[in-house]
């Protein structure tokens, strides 16, 4: 009982595109209690993803009440609570009733594609001062779509009824007040990817603001991703039925830099689930990429100490082996992939470009399709699965190419998390085509632990970012088990099939 009168346990809401956990972490970092539910997607429209900002405030509520319940805690165990998040989800609402004046707009949904390339003339100036693409991707422009949509909403937003925020600050507005006071507030890892951001300054940019037409009355207030004080306290008529410092906030991405200790510059993390998110710290360097990577804000647990990293995403990786799995019918479940795949010594010469909808970072080809190049009579399906991991493998060593190009930094390792990271093949692989080790942790779950170390350094239960680096444990490593130059032939046949795959359509469709 006295380690919980200690309150020695840290809270991690993970509030994801597809569900909603909260783990509890002791002060060792392990798991000691967690539940996890999911959400509705609401696709009314090709190209349009939304989230009922209601729907997901039930599920924050009902994940922290039956968490606390699995693990017999109750709010006063825990010193703080971190909040990660889905980056980019758009949410405007109304302070005086806490009613969002439309459904959050999703990172994915791509209604405003078009409005993008209206703004071309600006494409650079946004890339400079933001580090970003200017994308229906961020949030500016979806914020500017539901401006135009909703009537008067400018207008209410001048006049303090309307505010916008990513997830974090709807969830941190709810649980602090809502209609009582509640705290409207973000991190700096999370304004990043609003491209309102001066990546420079770390604060609103007023330009930013004209070009999108957004109100400055309406944005939340910036902080460090780790504060004691900054985010507030949770109200005790709340789910956590106490009062607890909300002490962490980051974007997910950002949050599993953090999970993986990448905090020396050159420190990588892979993050393998449906699609790959890899981000290279490079300390406090911003660096531009002419590799068409994205430069980004890695995290900033002190103020005035900002982290930058370099960030490349691949689409399609995890879903390839959906794609055999569900349109193949290949395998019937994602780990048999693993056995058939190991049936046989390799991909005897086959490639798989799993350019679905064309090639991203670092590619960036939307006129590329998939293609399965190589193929002669002696190949099987064993082969086919042999190459979708390798697919996997040898985009994912494209991005890490281009970031050694881009800063310069060598990459001694790659931290890798996610859940096609089970696949021990997939690692090797990875492994021997990088020439470079892979290392996966013990704890899973980087992005909750990386809330919950910005959290719990804040507060004090860890002292530092060492003390935090010493908890890193590693599971298992794979060394890289080939020759240079059968890396160099392999990778070769790679960039082949790629030629072969772009320019297969006219544009982008
Ligand atoms: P997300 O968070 O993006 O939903 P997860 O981290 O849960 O993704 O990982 C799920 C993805 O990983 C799916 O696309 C699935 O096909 C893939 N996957 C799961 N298990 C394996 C495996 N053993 N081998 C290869 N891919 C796998």
């Amino acid at each position: 009982m006295c380690g919980r009168a200690m309150k020695n346990y840290i809270g991690a809401l993970d509030q994801g595109t597809t569900s909603t956990r909260f783990i509890v972490f002791d002060a060792a970092g392990h798991e000691v209690a967690r539940h996890q539910l999911e959400h509705r997607q609401l696709l009314s429209q090709p190209g349009w993803v939304e989230h009922d900002p209601i729907e997901i405030i039930s599920r924050v509520d009902e994940v922290i009440a039956g968490a606390l319940r699995a693990g017999n805690l109750s709010g006063n165990d825990l010193a703080a609570i971190g909040i990660t998040n889905q980056r980019e989800t758009t949410v405007a609402w109304n302070p005086r009733d806490g009613r969002p004046w439309h459904n959050a707009i999703v990172w994915q949904d791509i209604r405003t594609d078009e409005a993008v390339a209206g703004l071309e003339s600006r494409h650079a100036f946004i890339r400079e001062r933001t580090g970003l693409p200017a994308a229906s991707y961020f949030s500016a422009i979806k914020l500017q779509w539901i401006l135009g949509r909703v009537e008067n909403l400018r207008e209410r937003a001048e006049r303090g009824e309307a505010l916008f925020g990513t997830i974090d600050s709807w969830i941190i507005w709810n649980l602090t007040g809502g209609v009582n006071g509640g705290l409207h507030v973000t991190d700096v890892t999370n304004a990043s990817r609003t491209q309102l951001m001066n990546l420079h300054t770390l604060a609103w940019d007023d330009e930013l603001l004209s070009i999108f037409d957004v109100p400055r009355r309406m944005l939340p207030r910036i902080c460090p991703s780790s504060d004691s004080s900054a985010f507030g306290t949770t109200r005790s008529d709340g789910p956590l039925g106490a009062e607890v410092p909300i002490a962490g906030n980051l974007g997910d991405q950002h949050a599993a830099v953090v999970g993986q200790a990448c905090f020396a510059p050159g420190a990588v993390k892979n993050t393998y689930g449906t699609g790959n998110f890899i981000l290279l710290n490079t300390g406090e360097r911003m660096v531009p990429s002419s590799s068409g990577l994205i430069t980004t804000l890695g995290y900033a647990l002190e103020k005035g100490h900002p982290v930058f990293a370099l960030e490349g995403s691949v689409a399609v990786t995890g879903s390839a082996v959906q794609w055999l799995r569900d349109q193949l019918g290949v395998i019937k479940t994602a780990d048999e992939i693993e056995p058939l795949a190991a049936s046989v010594p390799d991909s005897a010469g086959l490639f798989f470009v799993p350019a679905f909808s064309g090639l991203f970072a670092p590619y960036w080809r939307a006129d590329a399709r998939g293609i399965i190049a190589g193929l002669t009579r002696f190949h099987t399906k064993a082969h086919l699965a042999q190459a979708t991991l390798e697919a996997i493998c040898f985009q994912t060593r494209a991005v890490l190419d281009a970031m050694v190009r881009d800063s310069g930094v060598e990459i001694a390792v790659l931290k890798v998390d996610g859940g096609a990271t089970a696949n021990n093949l997939l690692m090797q692989r990875q492994a021997d085509i990088l020439g470079v080790p892979v290392v996966r942790p013990v704890v899973s779950e980087t992005t909750a632990l990386g809330a919950a170390y910005a959290a719990g350094l804040a507060v004090g239960l860890w002292t530092d970012v060492a003390s935090v680096q010493r908890q890193w444990k590693a599971d298992r490593q794979w060394e890289p088990s080939w020759s240079a130059d059968r890396r160099d032939a392999v990778y070769d046949g790679w960039r082949k099939a790629v030629d072969r795959a772009v320019g297969w359509v006219d544009h982008a469709d």
